[in-house]
């Protein structure tokens, strides 16, 4: 790939105002961090910041749509309509990146408490961000890229490589250990090997990091349309046992497991490859590139719906079962991401209702199990969703989609009276 310098219409005209009206009151800035990385290899950046020598209290007095926003480290928002342009102040170096004085090997005790808090130089902004393909800087009125990390040749070799010493910063921040992963799979980077030594090195210190951060981006993981290759990434760097140990549990028994269901035959898509057993993550992929937007309790119930699965066939042979005991197991597995404040409860409820509702889809009926009232239900038609996308991945009959399809059909054309009476009661 040759890496070009990002053309004057690719910027976003609103960064570009809030650059030069810096520039000619005086002060230093550019656009920096993703934007210039994903102008350089030609995607479309999801949003345009800028860095400056001037102070908050200084942007804010030249923008009157300026907003001061942010506690510990403030920066400015400058308002478009609903357009932001984030422009913050150049921060200095956390201490590791300063260099100099001490040889031992930094514990993560030393590092974690990162002190940046100090306004610096450009260079030194540059230097405290996280992989050189994000330390980048544009200045867009020259036109030209200024490179004080080496990311230019990074990006034209697509590696993900931290600045600096990987091992002192992943251990100052592991989250980065999820960032690399999110970029690779994303980009279809490659994590250069001293990077990913030093993120399977820490990837323990993940239990230490501040949960709501560890969510955000794992539902962003989910939500990429990459989540196969950023998963599978996780794991092969040891990092799912300390995120999500429920589903590790049951993860080694369902890898590889190819069952001989038909191919989900959902128009002429191509088979999807099942061999590594992220298969239901990389039909969610399928749907999120075609432009589909599912829900996050749709994207949590199809990332443990291998595990669930598994747990609940082990289950159902050993004990007499119910209803009741899928939705406890549901619950094991997901209450405890419903801790984790970034995640709202409701989500989280309706992530456990679609697992729990998974095995009646091949449950006969009988006294106890009305197929119509399950129809009625209201998270029947996301669950059902859900069972097509296990059946895309091969985990389950495509007959079985069929055969609800039909159910549902039938119960549409009852009337409407005998669907009420058949309805269950709300607890
Ligand atoms: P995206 O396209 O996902 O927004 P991004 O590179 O813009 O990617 P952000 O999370 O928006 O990522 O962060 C903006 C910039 O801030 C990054 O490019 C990077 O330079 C810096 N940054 C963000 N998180 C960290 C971190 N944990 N450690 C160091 N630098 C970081
Ligand atoms: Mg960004």
């Amino acid at each position: 790939v040759d890496v070009r310098l990002p053309r004057r219409e690719h910027l976003d005209p609103n960064a570009l105002r809030v650059v030069s009206r810096l520039v000619r009151s005086g002060f230093e800035a550019y656009l920096v961090g993703g934007c210039v990385r994903d102008l350089l290899i030609g995607r479309r950046p999801k949003d345009f910041d800028v860095a400056t020598e001037a102070h908050p209290r200084e942007v804010k007095r030249l923008f009157r749509n300026g907003r001061i926003i942010g506690r510990r480290f403030k920066l400015v928002h400058v308002v478009y309509g609903g357009d932001v342009v984030e422009t913050a102040t150049f921060r200095a170096a956390p201490k590791s990146m300063r260099g100099g004085d001490d040889e031992h090997d930094p514990t993560v005790d030393d590092l974690m408490i990162v002190d940046d808090n100090e306004f610096g130089t450009a260079a030194e902004d540059a230097l405290r961000r996280d992989f050189t393909i994000n330390g980048l800087f544009l200045d867009p009125l020259e036109g030209e890229i200024i490179d004080y990390v080496d990311g230019l040749e990074d990006v034209e070799s697509r590696l993900i490589r931290t600045i600096g010493d990987p091992r002192v910063r992943i251990a100052e921040d592991p989250v980065r250990i999820m960032r690399a992963i999110k970029f690779a799979s994303r980009l279809d980077f490659t994590i250069h090997q001293d990077t990913w030594d030093a993120m399977v090195e820490h990837a323990g210190g993940l239990a230490q990091a501040a949960a709501p951060r560890v969510v955000e981006e794992i539902l962003r993981l989910l939500q990429s349309g990459h989540s196969r290759v950023a998963f599978s990434l996780l794991d092969k760097v040891g990092a799912l046992p300390i995120l999500l140990p429920a589903l590790v549990r049951w993860r080694s028994d369902t890898a590889g497991v190819e069952t001989d269901a038909a191919d989900g035959d959902d128009g002429d898509l191509p088979p999807l490859d099942r061999s590594d057993g992220w298969a239901v993550l990389a039909a969610l992929d399928e749907r999120i590139r075609r432009g589909e937007a599912p829900t996050t309790s749709f994207c949590l119930a199809a990332l443990f719906a291998p595990a669930f699965l598994e747990a609940w066939e082990e289950i159902r042979d050993e004990e007499h079962h119910s209803d009741i005991d899928a939705v406890r197991l549901a619950a094991r597995l997901l209450t405890p991401l419903s801790a984790v404040a970034r995640l709202s409860r409701r989500d989280v409820a309706q992530a456990k209702r679609l697992l729990a509702n998974q095995p009646r889809f091949t449950q006969s009926a009988s006294k106890r199990f009305k197929p119509l009232m399950f129809v009625h239900t209201s998270e029947f038609d996301e669950s059902l969703d859900l069972l097509a996308l296990r059946i895309r991945a091969g985990c389950e009959e495509r007959a079985v989609l069929d055969r609800w399809l039909e159910r549902r059909e039938e119960a549409r054309e009852m009337p409407i009276e005998t669907v009420e009476r058949q309805r269950p009661k709300r607890r």
